[in-house]
């Protein structure tokens, strides 16, 4: 749809209208294509942002296009009373790709955290009695904004106000399997980690963490919980993140990417964490919803071929490259890089906030983690003239902001 009101009017009218939870907004992006979006003055921007990794196979892409009308023109919504074919096609899809065994399909991350929450939980409580209903979470970590989510997640920003949270969690220091030890009791039936923290600030667990992490579920009767929900769906270069580190995980939400756009999550599962997650115990109505399903099916296409996913890597390794000499050209402004893929860190030395705005003014999209943590999400489908374009518009915006 083209844009009939500037950005300014939208603006003003949102002001009036729309409640101020994503705090002051100034731009509508009206039009997207691959890698590139518009707002609705006619500006042009270089997206490394994508909707905050859902736009991974890029803007409005041909195939999406396609099977959401495709399936659009069938049947948009039909209950989950009923079988759905494109939601059974998307979980044999997933659980193939993924090592897990079952799906249930929800409509966000927050809801595939929450599935997963609850999961583990029934799961404890079938198979080990009461009283093993606790999770440990992570410092850093973010897990949605729902109740139960928000109570696993760690930003005092994002818990403060909504007391009381939901009781049963705990938390330790990423990539220090002592401190999980230290807040380890009998009670603890999870841990929910996110292979690559992504709100945190781009810090991935390192291989000897996470095995240590499966090691302990497992010896001690606890579901390992691993949160893919940004980092998933090749962002990384493998289809999960965990995927690079070889340990299999017990239960697995994503969203994100999975709908090309649409709103869809999913709960992955091991066979054995599933099943108590039985008749009447959990649903969602739009869930599964068969046009989300289909355009989810035309994303793991896209995704999931291993040419795709080398050239994740490959770009991934090209702009890290490019930002560690962006790190020797502004040494007192740059710290370092972090990530994995195409899920990349550059950590600055002081709050960077309106790095955001001065990067806009430059035509790029990227946002601004953990105060300092300047994060790019671009599309996976970007090549290395997009990044060199990048390259030179980030340049631009760090000479500004360092005047
Ligand atoms: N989990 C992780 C790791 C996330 O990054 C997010 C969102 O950023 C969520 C869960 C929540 O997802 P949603 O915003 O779709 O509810």
């Amino acid at each position: 749809m083209t844009a009939t009101s500037t950005n300014s009017d939208l603006a003003q009218r949102a002001a009036h209208v729309l409640m101020g939870n994503y705090g002051e907004r100034n731009l509508a992006i009206v039009r997207g294509e691959g890698a590139r979006c518009w707002d609705a003055d006619g500006n042009e921007y270089l997206d490394f942002l994508a909707g905050i990794a859902v736009n991974n196979v890029g803007h409005s892409h041909p195939a999406v296009v396609e099977a959401i009308a495709r399936q659009a023109k069938e049947m948009i919504h039909c209950s989950n009373a009923f079988l759905i074919e494109p939601q059974i096609r998307l979980a044999e899809r997933l659980t193939e790709a993924t090592g897990m065994e079952r799906a249930f399909f929800c409509n966000s991350g927050t809801e595939a955290t929450e599935a997963a929450i609850k999961t583990a939980r029934i799961w404890a409580r079938n198979t080990r009695g009461t009283g093993h209903h606790k999770v440990i979470a992570f410092e850093g970590s973010f897990h949605g904004r729902t109740l139960g989510s928000m109570s696993a997640t760690w930003s005092k920003k994002v818990r403060e106000g909504f007391d009381p949270l939901t009781p049963g969690f705990e938390f330790a220091k990423l990539n220090d399997l002592e401190s999980v030890d230290k807040v380890w009791s009998d009670e603890v039936g999870g841990v929910l980690v996110e292979t690559i923290q992504g709100e945190g600030g781009i810090h991935p667990c390192t291989q000897e963490f996470l095995e240590g992490l499966r090691e302990r579920c497992t010896e001690r009767g606890a579901a390992l919980i691993v949160d893919e929900v940004q980092c998933g769906m090749s962002r990384s270069g493998r289809i999960m993140a965990y995927q690079h580190l070889d340990i299999e995980p017990d239960i697995v939400p994503i969203a994100k990417a999975i709908g090309g756009g649409l709103p869809l999550g999913a709960l992955l599962v091991k066979d054995e964490y599933g099943q108590h997650l039985a008749k009447g115990t959990h649903g969602s109505t739009f869930g599964g919803n068969p046009v989300a399903c289909a355009a989810g099916l035309a994303v793991c296409d896209v995704l999931f071929e291993d040419s795709l996913l080398r050239q994740v890597g490959e770009m991934g390794c090209y702009f890290w490259g490019k930002l560690e000499e962006l790190k020797s050209e502004f040494p007192d402004l740059i710290e370092g890089v972090r990530g994995k893929g195409l899920m990349l860190g550059l950590i600055m030395k002081k709050p960077s906030m309106d790095m955001v705005a001065i990067g806009r003014r430059h035509g790029m999209l990227f946002n601004c983690t953990a105060d300092r943590v300047i994060r790019f999400l671009p599309p996976l489908i970007i090549t290395r003239d997009d990044i060199d374009e990048a390259v030179v518009k980030l340049r631009s915006s760090l000479t500004d902001f360092s005047s």
